[in-house]
């Protein structure tokens, strides 16, 4: 029984691997190879219909239909940066509200994707982490956003890279996360490279383990603190696995000889952004294949939080450097359009501008999709 289906019952066909696909056309009578054909429709080709699928035959195009849906996320809305940044907007099936946010860079285009609504891991600093978590996205859902945002990008521009920075912890939503992930990966799908697709993670240290050892995607850590103390402050998952698990974990991940684990580090003054922290972290990342990327705290009116000066930000990374610790400074992005890191899931979708036409029918009827 496939995992995911419509509330109309058909199949969510998106949200499915190759092989659930392979079977689940042969159980309706299709030839296996039928299989590759209808993926490539849907991954390469982007199609919104079977009616496009102009290579099967029409008995089963009419037929596909009635088994399976192909589901689209209804676009709400972009907002523009002044630095070239953009946020999408749009709404699940459900009318639950995501977003994912374009980042153009001199020779990248990097797309953050959310992978929950809302987020359960509750860390005192970040926006997202107010909604609570709603639910999972879906394979298809996590999906959808690369693939609806590569349709409209102007001819000869493509995503380059995708960070799995969005709303939501994207370990908590594990197998939709891998499900997705291979779809990325698949050269007869997405066909993107692993080494420019990269997953953030509170540390969920099974989680971690677990996805190195599947698949060889990029890995992310927010670790955000110097001490344990300091980190069980800010980040709740901290009681759960220690910061010297989730750092012993990172020390004896099976992590690919030309690739480093990335430490995000969210600078917030006066908490844990003095030279003592920058002695701290250099010693605690001491053998561990890593880089560091510093993040100063994007402010909001929520929270009591000031961002660093920019010279504590810049002596903070001087330390470390001359430590031997690969650091670099995240610049801000669409600060403007609150795309930002930790501000995602509070956009008011009446203050965007439309990318299609207003959402039309639902979103189960995969002939009326909206169009961007
Ligand atoms: N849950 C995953 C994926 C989200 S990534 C994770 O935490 O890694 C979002 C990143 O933005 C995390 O590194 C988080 O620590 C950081 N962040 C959250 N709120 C922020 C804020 N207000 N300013 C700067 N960075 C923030």
């Amino acid at each position: 029984m496939p995992r995911f289906t419509a509330p109309d019952g058909r199949v969510d066909i998106k949200s499915l691997s190759f092989d659930e696909l392979t079977e689940e056309l042969v159980a309706l009578g299709s030839e296996r190879f039928r299989a590759l054909q209808v993926w490539k429709w849907l991954w390469q080709h982007k199609v919104r219909t079977f009616e496009e699928m102009t290579n099967l035959s029409k008995v089963w195009r009419e037929k596909l239909p009635s088994h399976f849906v192909i589901q689209e996320l209804t676009p709400v809305g972009v907002l523009t940066s002044t630095d070239g940044t953009r946020k999408f907007l749009w709404h699940t099936a459900e009318g639950q509200q995501i977003e994912s946010v374009l980042i153009p860079d001199e020779d990248r285009l990097t797309l953050c994707v959310s992978t929950q609504v809302g987020c359960a891991m509750a860390c005192s600093f970040c926006l997202t982490g107010d909604l609570g978590l709603k639910r999972h996205l879906k394979p298809g859902e996590i999906i959808n956003q690369p693939l609806q945002i590569s349709r409209i990008l102007p001819e000869g521009q493509r995503i380059t890279n995708v960070v799995m920075m969005g709303m939501g912890e994207p370990l908590h939503n594990y197998d939709n996360l891998v499900a997705a992930l291979r779809v990325y990966l698949d050269e007869n799908a997405l066909g993107m490279s692993h080494r420019r697709i990269t997953v953030s993670t509170v540390g969920l240290v099974p989680a971690m383990k677990k996805l190195t050892d599947e698949l060889p995607v990029n890995l992310a850590v927010s670790l955000n603190a110097s001490t344990e103390e300091q980190r069980r402050e800010v980040m709740p998952i901290t009681k759960k696995y220690s910061m010297q698990e989730l750092l012993e974990t990172c020390r004896d991940l099976p992590i690919h000889h030309h690739k480093r684990i990335t430490f995000e580090y969210v600078m917030m003054a006066g908490f844990n952004d003095s030279i003592e922290d920058a002695a701290r972290l250099a010693k605690l990342l001491r053998g561990i294949r890593s880089k560091v990327n510093l993040i100063p705290y994007n402010e909001n009116p929520s929270r009591d939080i000031k961002r660093p000066a920019a010279d504590v930000a810049k002596a903070f990374q001087h330390y470390l450097v001359t430590r031997g610790v690969q650091c670099s400074i995240r610049s801000t992005r669409g600060k403007d359009i609150s795309a930002a890191c930790g501000q995602l899931g509070k956009a008011d979708p009446s203050t965007v501008a439309l990318f299609g036409p207003p959402p039309v029918a639902t979103a189960h009827d995969s002939t009326q999709s909206p169009r961007e």
